[in-house]
């Protein structure tokens, strides 16, 4: 007779879809870099064979805002929420670039 339930063998865990996890620390001087020279949080993961969606929670999440050179002091540098293109906002709160606000204005 064959025994197939061994109780030796732990069930498999169930599979989550989750992304395998970042080392940040290794990776942002490389995200800090690339986003000075002006990649878009876009072209950044794209280089660095991040998930855009993964790095753009981690930007947010850490708020990087000053690694980006910006204009003036109340003028900050944003990608559009919506479309991710690179646009100066005139206050911290302005998420869209100006056709992505006059689009859902
Ligand atoms: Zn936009």
């Amino acid at each position: 007779m064959e025994n197939t339930h061994t109780t030796t063998q732990p069930a498999p865990a169930p599979r989550r879809t989750r992304p395998p996890r970042v080392d940040w620390r290794a990776l942002m001087p490389a995200v800090t870099q690339l986003r000075m020279q002006g990649c878009s949080t876009r072209e950044t993961a794209r280089r660095l064979g991040l998930n855009i969606k993964t790095l753009e929670a981690y930007l947010r999440r850490h708020r990087i805002r000053h690694a980006i050179p910006m204009d003036r002091p109340d003028q900050v540098r944003r990608n559009c929420l919506n479309c991710d293109t690179a646009f100066v906002a005139d206050g911290r709160f302005l998420r869209l670039c100006p056709e992505c606000r006059a689009m859902f204005g």
